[in-house]
């Protein structure tokens, strides 16, 4: 497996690996890792679809990418997921997979001509005060000394980070500017996350600085990601005769290990409540997503709160990654991440609107009507409540957001990023609340009159509440080697997929993360002779850096030294730096 970007390798078809006809795949969990190892494994390397066969814990694929109607009429996602232009193995997958949507395109198609016809922008990012606009949204208020912070950050060797938390290298300038608030709601950050991983957002992104405080740099599907992502994919397989075992529990992969020849030599899980298993020999290539953000995530309902579940049971993820990473110190270390819920969790909450009494208040914030049902971008992204307790975040995407909505319908996500801290209508920790409880406090900071509120929230929508309490658990500090290699050494049927495997250079708690591993995974053990898309190089454009300058000091130009700007101006560089604006 190697990497190389540009259309060279971007165009070229791969010939069929050699004894591929004698191999068989087996994929545990059917999130989008898996399904794109699948696609990958058909596609790229010849495989025919009949001998991969997916395992799947839940009775849905899709993982975390989901999105259903709830019996009590409300609909049901646990994450808005922006994509942006940059995921180069995602698009690379999507290029091949048939829309349903729209005839004859293909699934990166039909998202293009979305983009292109409807390009995303946010009108608002921001609101304080119960829905009046903060003055400096679209600003960073980054100071020079978190300037400098960020910069000394983004040097920094990665040995150096290890185990540290971001807090240790950025201090109060910075957790109290626009660009953390941006940041923090964006990527769901919190401040003693891994500097190690900011490192690495901040150089992978570095070109869509200009793009965040107005998320012209993210876009989303014209669906929610089970309808637009996950159902094309998995028709695709299905008609290649890819198998889907629901129900499925893996519990262990057991290995034979020699030092220079690891090998998987059973994979063991319980099937409708019954232990059982496979034996594998070498020809049977097993891939293991290795960690799930959405592992035990509970849903409340409006009248019951979630629960936060921090359990690891037989058949947990969890479970199966430590049962895996006993047999091997490659294998990684599970409870690096897992072991701390109450500090990962996220909760989030699906809100239905039932008639018109709070659409008329989105409106007045987004500036677009969600009535429209055009299909178009209604808040553009992530719109903040910048003074509330919980640091309340909302989303009013494409609407429908469900093929299956009715017209007088909206649907709409929530988040609340400090989910054990009291909220500011109710006040109570946000995890601890009902569906008609968080409407209220949305209602409150939408700026609807606080006499309205309990009734507007007890009878016109319909609100479920979520936690997920391993949703952050990728950010926590870490080593490079605390996750496996997609390959470890000397392995020679085995991977590791998703977001608790290690690749060089890309960024977690995105699909094309996951996708990525999958196609590192399957070109790696498949030897197949197409090179893996680079991670997009911006962190080695020196425009880019020229532009985060201007653009992290509020396009407040430098007064460089006259006789250095003399210098300058007799070069290429005095050039460059007035392009983008740094003097
Ligand atoms: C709130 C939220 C916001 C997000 N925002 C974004 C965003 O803005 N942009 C973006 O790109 N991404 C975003 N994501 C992340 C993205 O959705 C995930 O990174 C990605 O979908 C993970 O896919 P995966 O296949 O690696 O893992 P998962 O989707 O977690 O899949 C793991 C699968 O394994 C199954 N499983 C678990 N245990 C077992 C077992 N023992 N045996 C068999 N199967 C098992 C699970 O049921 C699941 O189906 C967000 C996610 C959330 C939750």
């Amino acid at each position: 497996m190697y990497y190389k970007s540009g259309n060279f390798e971007a165009f070229a078809r791969p010939r069929k690996p050699k004894g591929v006809d004698e191999k068989s795949a087996y994929l545990v969990g059917s999130g989008i890792a898996s399904l794109a190892a699948a696609a990958f494994l058909i596609r790229d390397g010849h495989m025919d679809g009949s001998r991969i066969t997916i395992l799947e814990a839940s009775k849905l694929p899709g993982g975390a990418l989901d999105g259903i109607k709830h019996p009590s009429g409300g609909f049901m996602i646990r994450g808005d997921r922006e994509q942006s232009d940059d995921m180069e193995c995602l698009w690379d997958l999507m290029r091949s997979i048939p829309s349903l949507e729209v005839e004859n395109a293909s699934v990166l198609d039909e998202f293009y001509w979305l983009q292109k016809d409807d390009p995303h922008r946010s009108l608002r990012r921001m609101t304080q005060n119960r829905g009046q606009p903060v003055p400096t949204d679209g600003k960073y208020t980054l100071s020079s000394r978190a300037q400098l912070e960020i910069n000394l950050l983004s040097i920094t060797r990665d040995e150096d980070l290890y185990d540290k938390g971001m807090n240790e290298f950025l201090g109060k300038d910075f957790f109290e500017s626009n660009f953390w608030v941006y940041w923090r709601t964006m990527f769901d950050y919190y401040d003693w996350h891994s500097a190690l991983e900011m490192k690495r957002y901040l150089l992978r992104f570095i070109h869509h600085i200009d793009g965040q405080p107005n998320l012209t740099a993210v876009m989303y599907t014209r669906y929610n990601q089970y309808e637009s992502f996950v159902l094309p994919l998995v028709t695709w397989l299905k008609q290649h005769g890819v198998v889907i075992q629901y129900d499925t529990r893996v519990t262990n992969v057991q290995f034979n290990i020699n030092p220079d020849r690891k090998v998987a030599r059973r994979i063991d899980w319980i099937r409708g409540g019954q232990p059982g298993g496979l034996d594998l020999t070498e020809n049977d290539l097993v891939f293991v997503t290795n960690g799930s953000l959405v592992e035990n995530s509970k849903w409340g309902d409006h009248h019951t709160p979630a629960t936060l579940d921090p359990e690891i049971r037989e058949g947990s993820v969890w479970a199966l990654w430590r049962n895996i990473a006993k047999q091997d110190p490659a294998f990684g270390r599970p409870d690096k991440f897992c072991t701390r819920p109450y500090e990962t969790s996220l909760t989030s909450a699906s809100l239905t609107t039932l008639d018109d009494k709070i659409p008329p208040y989105i409106q007045k914030i987004t500036q677009r009507d969600p009535f429209a049902f055009n299909g178009r971008q209604v808040t553009g992204g992530l719109s903040t409540f910048r003074d509330s307790g919980w640091v309340m975040s909302w989303n009013c995407q494409r609407q429908p957001h469900f093929k299956a909505q009715p017209h007088n319908q909206i649907v709409v996500w929530i988040s609340g990023q400090l989910d054990a801290e009291p909220g500011d209508f109710v006040k109570k920790p946000m995890r601890e609340c009902t569906g008609e409880e968080i409407t209220r406090e949305w209602l409150y900071h939408l700026g609807v009159p606080s006499e309205q509120i309990p009734e507007i929230a007890a009878k016109s929508a319909i609100c479920l509440p979520c936690i997920m309490p391993f949703c952050t658990a990728f950010f926590v500090p870490r080593r490079t080697d605390d996750r496996p290699n997609v390959v470890p050494e000397h392995v020679v049927n085995f991977a590791f997929i998703g977001q608790f495997a290690e690749t060089e250079r890309d960024t977690i708690f995105t699909t094309e993360y996951s996708v990525r591993t999958a196609m590192e995974a399957v070109y790696t053990l498949l030897n197949v002779e197409r090179a893996v898309p680079e991670v997009w190089g911006s962190m080695y454009d020196i425009r880019c850096w020229l532009k985060s300058i201007a653009v992290s000091r509020d396009y407040e130009r430098l007064e460089l030294p006259g006789p250095l700007m003399a210098v300058l101006d007799r070069t290429d560089i005095g050039d460059l730096l007035r392009k983008y604006g740094v003097v």
